[in-house]
């Protein structure tokens, strides 16, 4: 168990809350407020105790040192406002006398956001002199940024250092908790369920989830990379064959599918794959547009397999019924589209029919986390994962730096 904000003594003192703002925008205007939304039950907790509250996030990847207008977190500051019926002050500054002399001024239950964090280099870099200048605005530290937690910047790890303090949020809390549990101690049987368009991404997880899990029901035209590894028909769908990384390296992703194959069969793990599929002709991504649509067991040359079929649904939804635990990451189709969303939509409902019978249920962030949203699922499953790289890095098995640093 971590330290949280529940056990802080905050009254009269500043608390510094680093938390994700990190929200996507428009034209200065926020498109989707839910990172702003699961703050608030931290930042209540916050003002309801007593505390100067100072609130510290990133947003976007600003390319100077420097302010830059469209990474402002003023807009953020404003909702804020509104969203806790209350003034939230904009700091212009995140370091420097100004933001200094703001945060004195707070009284207690007050609340204050400071500019951009990564207006300054130092940030990502975890500058020891910039987390120091940061720390001098807080007498107690609380991490709600889950979603950063795998960055060792200096709002993250440093400042706490700085300190010799740091608590978790109640975001930060419930990832912990929950991925903890997953990891450790999972209810069995414990199946996984992975799409997404990438294999290459996802080669460290998919080795650790065969540690972890009972089985893995695949997906996206992440199936098609092993499909195709397995000698089998995939068409003309999207697979990965050789792939270069970040760093230059050529990785040969068939090869990695076929080892991937070869290490659940020694390990005596279950991995399941689509057995029919939505499949379009004459597809156009941008235009959001395909001539032709129809559902198969065979691809056959000219069609590309976009989404999984609805005898692969009904196996997922039998395999899925008897599982105790779960986790599910990546699209099953380009959900993007409506006529190809079904399969993706339909691992939401058979997530939140499994978690009414009792299942812990994990939703991984990103494109899934979206697609329970677009149902109105969030409160039907156990968990949506409001960061999807940390929690993939800790079913990779990675301890993430700003979990590490959480005081126990
Ligand atoms: P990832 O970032 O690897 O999780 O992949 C997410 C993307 O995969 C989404 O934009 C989906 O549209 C895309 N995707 C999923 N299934 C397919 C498919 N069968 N063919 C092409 N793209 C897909």
């Amino acid at each position: 168990m971590v330290k949280s904000i529940d056990d802080l003594n905050m009254n009269g003192k500043r608390l510094f809350i680093r938390c994700d703002f990190n929200v996507p925008m428009k034209d200065g205007v926020i498109t989707d407020d839910f990172r702003v939304q699961s703050a608030l039950p931290t930042i209540k907790k916050a003002i309801a105790s007593g505390a100067k509250v100072v609130l510290a996030s990133h947003l976007g990847r600003p390319a100077e040192n420097g302010y830059e207008a469209k990474f402002t977190l003023k807009p953020v500051a404003d909702l804020l406002s509104k969203l806790l019926g209350q003034e939230v002050v904009f700091v212009k500054d995140c370091i420097g006398d100004e933001a200094e002399a703001a945060v004195n001024s707070l009284k207690n239950g007050q609340v204050a956001l400071l500019e951009n964090l990564r207006f300054y280099k130092g940030e990502a870099k975890n500058d020891p002199d910039f987390a120091a200048k940061l720390a001098k605005m807080a007498d107690l530290y609380v991490n709600d940024a889950f979603g950063t937690s795998h960055r060792d910047a200096a709002s993250m790890t440093g400042v706490p250092k700085v300190l010799g303090q740091a608590a978790a949020g109640y975001l930060v809390k419930k990832e912990v908790e929950v991925i903890g549990k997953a990891l450790k101690d999972p209810p069995r049987p414990f199946i996984a369920v992975l799409g997404g368009a990438k294999v290459s991404d996802k080669i460290a997880v998919i080795k650790n989830l065969l540690n972890l899990v009972d089985e893995v029901l695949i997906g996206g035209a992440m199936a098609y990379t092993f499909m195709k590894a397995q000698g089998k028909e995939i068409g003309s769908s999207r697979f990965e064959d050789k792939v270069t990384d970040k760093k230059g390296n050529v990785k040969d992703i068939q090869a990695i599918a076929k080892e991937i194959l070869a290490l659940a069969e020694s390990k005596g793990k279950k991995i399941i794959f689509p057995i029919d599929f939505v499949a379009v002709k004459g597809f156009d991504f941008d235009k959001r547009a395909f001539a032709e649509l129809k559902v198969t067991d065979h691809l056959e040359d000219g069609w590309e397999g976009v989404d999984i079929g609805p005898k692969t649904r009904e196996l997922f939804r039998k395999e899925l019924a008897s599982a105790k635990c779960t986790m599910w990451n990546g699209p099953m189709g380009v959900f993007e589209i409506p006529d190809l969303a079904q399969g993706t939509l339909e691992i939401a409902k058979i997530f939140a029919d499994i978690t009414a019978k009792g299942a812990m249920t994990i939703v991984g962030g990103g494109d899934s986390a979206a697609a329970v949203r677009q149902m109105g699922f969030d409160s039907k499953v156990t968990h949506v994962s409001t960061g999807g790289g940390a929690a993939l890095e800790m079913f990779e098995g990675k301890t993430l730096p700003a979990v590490a640093i959480l005081d126990a």
